[in-house]
């Protein structure tokens, strides 16, 4: 899946302290996290952006805050959190649900927060009870780029389902359906596969449609001699995984053929300049550089590919405005696509794990042009 928006979301926080966190007394992967997470500030930080209290602590809440000082681990939510908040290795502080109603007097005088995920009005509540605070950025999101062995083995399953739906969806008839139609197909089989969702609402663009590239999939049937491009896959134990492949309904136009073999050309060079070391803007050029070179450049507006994992658009970011540099055990997308407005658009996006050398591809669905039909 392309990436398009900033994820949004925020709740409240509290701090002090002196006691002891027991983090060695809950899961173990867990409290690894919350050491990377004290190495890497200055002052006690107000996590507030949901994942990141989920990956911290295994809470998955809408309303949480989790204060995370040197020697102390507190998580502060309203009464319907506080069951699952229990069995975290946090200390639970049971507060209103307006949780920045409460959550200033508890605090330090001095936090960290999260700048992204803060609205105005908490930030607001703790700027008027005299609290100092100092704004960070990606910083959660930095140390969660780099995947553990667990984190890693649930996105190749879900990859896998992914894999395992493309094989099928091959052999299905594309002609005379609907996009929507073979996107609920689509979905369903994932279910069917294992996968506890979709990652996030399968795209089939068909024809015109595809020169969208974030087209949702209606009603328009699908006919002869389109592209179809089908961007799709599974979620398994709250991990995501990412995959586009484009089919053809026949024999296609001359240009959506050429363009088709330029994509893929630039997506194997993509592929192979995906190691660690190399910064995402660099990556990026290498597969623009491919499609600039036949003339195509202006046809391929977005980034090269994006970070996977708990969220499915995440550091790094592989585009020509990316500060990030690839690490060994992360996960991301390489994605190239071409779109000709009016006739029809070709993306083709693996997923791969970030090593020293090649890539491991976990999208293992061919990429040479698969034609199917009625
Ligand atoms: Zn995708
Ligand atoms: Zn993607």
């Amino acid at each position: 899946m392309r990436d398009e928006a900033e994820h949004k979301s925020d709740s409240g926080a509290v701090g002090f302290g002196a006691r002891r966190c027991r983090d060695a007394e809950g899961v173990s992967t867990r409290g690894g996290r919350v050491e990377k997470v004290r190495a890497a500030v200055d002052a006690p930080l107000l996590v507030t952006k949901p994942v990141n209290v989920l990956w911290l602590t295994g809470l998955d809440s809408s309303n949480a805050a989790l204060l995370v000082e040197p020697d102390r681990l507190r998580i502060f939510t309203d009464f319907r959190y506080l069951e699952k908040a229990r069995s975290t290795a946090a200390e639970v502080v049971e507060i209103p649900r307006g949780l920045f109603s409460k959550l200033p007097e508890l605090l330090p005088k001095r936090i960290a927060f999260e700048s992204e995920s803060l609205v105005h009005a908490s930030w607001a509540a703790l700027d008027a009870a005299g609290i100092e605070t100092v704004p960070t950025a990606q910083l959660v999101e930095g140390i969660r780029a780099v995947k553990e062995p667990d984190e890693l083995d649930a996105i190749r399953r879900a990859a896998a389902i992914t894999n395992g739906m493309l094989d099928r969806l091959a052999e299905q008839p594309f002609v005379g359906r609907t996009e929507a139609e073979l996107a609920w197909w689509i979905e369903s089989t994932m279910h069917e596969l294992g996968a506890e969702g979709a990652a996030f609402p399968p795209i089939v663009a068909a024809g015109p449609n595809g020169a969208l590239p974030h087209a949702n999939p209606g009603a328009r049937t699908i006919e002869e001699g389109q592209t179809v491009v089908v961007d799709a896959a599974a979620k398994v134990d709250g991990y995501h995984s990412d995959c586009t492949r484009t089919f053809a309904t026949g024999p296609l136009p001359d240009e959506l053929a050429r363009s088709y073999a330029v994509c893929l050309e630039g997506q194997l060079a993509g592929l192979e300049a995906t190691r660690a070391g190399r910064s995402g803007r660099d990556v990026d050029a290498v597969a623009r550089e491919v499609i600039a070179g036949a003339g195509l450049g202006e046809l391929f507006a977005h980034g090269l590919g994006h970070g996977v994992g708990m969220e499915i658009h995440e550091q790094p970011a592989m585009r020509p405005e990316s500060e990030d540099v690839l690490a060994v055990d992360g996960v991301v997308t390489v994605e190239p696509g071409i779109y000709h407005p009016g006739l029809g658009g070709i993306r083709i996006e693996d997923l791969v794990i970030i090593g020293e050398n090649e890539p491991e591809v976990l999208t293992t669905f061919t990429k040479e042009l698969v034609t199917v039909g009625r």
